[in-house]
């Protein structure tokens, strides 16, 4: 680390175990990375188990069997890594250090992003929580525009939340660009933790990728490897998850974005201006369907033909499953066309069970997801927008399989049948 006014840097050193390269896509890009904080908070401040926490979030997937810090941490923070089943260790431990804990009045930090799925787990949030947003310098060409996201900030500025906005690299010590780990968007919060008095680091991950729906199928993510390695090493560091959206899906933080007085501010598109969404890429093809189908609105031809009109939604549309196929089934399911292309993605995402009105409700369940402190409040907010799952929606997350559907030949063909239309309709926009 270098010690110039809130700028933290960390250099790489590559030891000769270490795995430069973990998959064929996969390496170790850049070997510095720098995150500007505030330049009134004193490095020197910052807890070594905070420091190490985000180390490890930005070398995880690199280290070989052995991970060594600039400074000691906490016998708390080192047995939590050492005693787990991990590949490498990480030292030096000094059994004299304190371990961290928050300041009174603490308060949650959020990672946030100005997405639908972080700007509903904010409105769930209490009103002093800081979201912090990790801002990418942008390096060469990119398809990503800031200029959404940087109104999304402003916003929830001027709505009166302490909002802040850290220029941070850590997304080129990967390469291709790109978090090492899907927690590394909280590196900043983790790091202003001292700082800003937080007891606990929020994310806006929704029920597909804690629960699974969506996906292949159900996972118990409360006892699954990532809550138990990356949650357990933040709770060694004082600072638990916070996930208040755990048990929720994407219909239901869409619907709370919709009505919610702080959702305006939620943009899914990375590539668009601020209210004015590419069209033309995955997440503009899905939000489409899904928030019409959430107004209920019916959709005409001329509206259809354009939606349809993007290539990168035809790439994603050839998997099986489509990522995040739940979301449209439940979507089509809720809309009403002869288009063409609407009837046979219709047809492709259409499972045994349709209706997935469940989606729709709160997973309550997912309540141990969230620091006791939080809990009432949180669920207080979340009934406020979204019913609770009874037993039977229960059942039906809990059994969620694609195994079958996946397995079909027939969904093959309809995948083939709906991805050939789609290409011969592609124009150029
Ligand atoms: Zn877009």
């Amino acid at each position: 680390m270098v010690q110039a006014p809130g700028l933290c840097r960390f250099i790489l050193e590559p030891e000769e175990q270490d795995i430069l390269q973990p998959t064929e896509k996969v390496s170790l890009g850049s070997r510095t990375t720098e995150i500007q904080l505030p330049n009134q908070i004193d490095l020197d401040t910052i807890h070594p188990d905070h420091l190490a926490l985000c180390i490890m979030m930005i070398t995880h997937p690199f280290v070989g069997k052995s991970l060594t810090f600039p400074k000691s941490v906490s016998k708390r923070f080192g047995d939590r890594h050492n005693q787990s089943a991990s590949r490498y260790k990480i030292g030096p431990v000094d059994d004299s250090l304190r371990p961290w804990r928050p300041g009174k009045n603490a308060r949650p930090g959020l990672a946030f992003s100005g997405g639908v799925d972080s700007t509903a787990a904010l409105a769930l949030m209490p009103a002093n929580t800081a979201p912090i947003f990790m801002d990418r310098p942008l390096r060469k060409k990119s398809l990503y525009d800031k200029d959404a996201a940087f109104n999304s900030c402003q916003e929830v500025k001027r709505l009166g939340y302490d909002m802040h906005i850290v220029t941070c690299d850590l997304e080129y010590v990967r390469s291709p660009v790109g978090f090492p780990v899907d927690v590394a968007n909280s590196v900043p919060a983790v790091l202003m933790a001292e700082h800003l008095n937080l007891d606990c680091i929020g994310f806006g991950t929704i029920m597909e990728s804690t629960y699974g729906t969506g996906h292949r199928r159900y996972r118990d993510y409360p006892n699954g490897h990532h809550y138990t390695h990356w949650g357990g090493l933040f709770r060694a560091a004082g600072l638990p998850f916070i996930l208040p959206v755990a048990g929720i899906s994407e219909v239901g933080t869409s619907i709370i974005c919709n009505e919610a007085p702080i959702g305006f501010v939620a943009q899914s598109c990375m590539r668009g201006t601020w209210k004015k969404p590419c069209l033309n890429c995955w997440k503009c093809f899905r939000k489409q369907l899904l928030d019409n189908a959430i107004l209920d609105n019916q959709l005409d031809s001329a509206y259809l033909d354009d939606i349809f009109n993007n290539k990168e939604a035809c790439r994603f549309l050839t998997r099986i499953p489509i990522k995040h196929e739940n979301i449209l089934t439940w979507s089509t399911h809720r809309l009403n066309s002869n288009h063409i292309l609407f009837s046979l993605l219709k047809d492709r995402v259409e499972g045994t069970e349709n209706d997935l009105t469940w989606l729709g409700k709160w997973y309550s369940p997912s309540i141990e997801l969230i620091p006791e402190k939080y809990r009432s409040t949180i669920c207080e907010k979340i009934l406020q927008y979204l019913p609770e799952m009874d037993q039977s929606d229960e059942s039906k997350l809990t059994s969620w399989s694609m195994l079958d559907l996946i397995d079909s030949p027939s969904t093959v063909q309809k995948s083939k049948l709906l991805v050939e239309k789609m290409n011969g309709s592609l124009k150029s926009r």
